[in-house]
């Protein structure tokens, strides 16, 4: 075994892996902000708007843990869902979310 040579390969193939995402991030960004600029030309046309809740772990408060002045507070973490929106460009294909409702109609009061 030998281990300098070793060290040598992996401190060359940290180095390109390194390198590589970099080229990877910088293209990743160029390629997002020229989807942004031609999202942000397209003149929506939204499908139909759909109940899509989003899911999430919730933090419930359990019991506290271990002794003296600084006991640590222990969390259970259970699925839930929030209340949210989506709806898909017909054209583009930009989908939006949102988790807020408004009013749609008037009712008569008495
Ligand atoms: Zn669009």
């Amino acid at each position: 075994m030998n281990y300098k040579k070793d060290i040598e390969r992996l401190k060359r193939e940290l180095r390109e892996a390194k390198e590589l995402t970099i080229k990877l991030e910088k293209q990743l960004n160029e390629t997002k902000s020229r989807q942004n600029n031609l999202e942000s030309n397209c003149k929506h046309q939204w499908g139909e708007t759909k109940y899509d809740p989003e899911e999430y772990q919730e933090a419930v408060y359990s019991h506290l843990e271990g002794h003296g002045s600084d006991p640590e507070p222990i969390y259970n973490y259970y699925p839930a869902k929030k209340d949210r929106w989506s709806r898909v460009c017909k054209i583009c294909g930009k989908k939006e979310y949102t988790y807020e409702k408004a009013p749609t109609k008037y009712e008569p009061k008495f």
